[in-house]
């Protein structure tokens, strides 16, 4: 059905503002007006908690500077984009491309402070893949990582074809 991004990003402060703080970074969500997408919310909100958790964790193991994390949603061009931006460490370019296999992690050493398994971004691909939105990065190192999600604006056009869709799917299923 269709979801509220902001609503989304509420949860994900609530789930992970106690961590930053703890970790000593800066959590600002930034959602003015409602921005809706079609899809599952417990899956969109483990997509963003992925997302601000990866920014969350890595810009904490920086040995200086600003540590803040923005996350924010907006429209452009009838897209919904939902964007998490760090003042973390960065990913090295020849990292770049494998970032969302499975089990992949940058720097083992680096990495193995703060925990994790290495599946997070593949499990944050596998979602938007469901939603049909595309998810971009830039990164630079010492200076941050940008993540996107690019969605579909919901409109209701959108939610007949993915009506349609479904039925489509549970008539096969037959
Ligand atoms: P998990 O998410 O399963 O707990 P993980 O965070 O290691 O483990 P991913 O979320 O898939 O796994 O991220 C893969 C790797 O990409 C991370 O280990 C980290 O090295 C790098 N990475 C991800 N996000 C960022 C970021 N915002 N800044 C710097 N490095 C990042
Ligand atoms: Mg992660």
């Amino acid at each position: 059905g269709p979801v509220e991004m902001c609503h989304v990003m509420d949860r994900v402060y609530n789930i992970l503002e106690p961590l930053a703080e703890d970790y000593g970074v800066e959590l600002q969500i930034e959602c003015d007006e409602p921005k809706t997408v079609y899809g599952d919310l417990d899956r969109l909100v483990q997509l963003a908690l992925n997302l601000v958790d990866n920014a969350v964790k890595y810009t904490s193991i920086k040995e200086a500077g600003e540590k803040k994390v923005v996350a924010r949603c907006y429209e452009k061009e009838n897209m919904i984009i939902f964007e998490v931006k760090d003042t973390g460490p960065g990913i090295p370019e020849d990292a770049q491309r494998r970032l969302f296999e499975r089990f992949y992690r940058v720097d083992k050493a680096r990495s193995r402070k703060v925990g994790g398994t290495g599946l997070g971004l593949s499990i944050v691909k596998m979602i938007a893949e469901k939603h049909n939105a595309k998810v971009t990065f830039e990164s630079k190192v010492g200076e941050g990582t940008t993540f996107r999600v690019i969605f579909n604006k919901y409109t209701e056009d959108l939610k007949e074809q993915s009506e349609k869709s479904n039925e489509a799917l549970q008539n096969n299923r037959k």
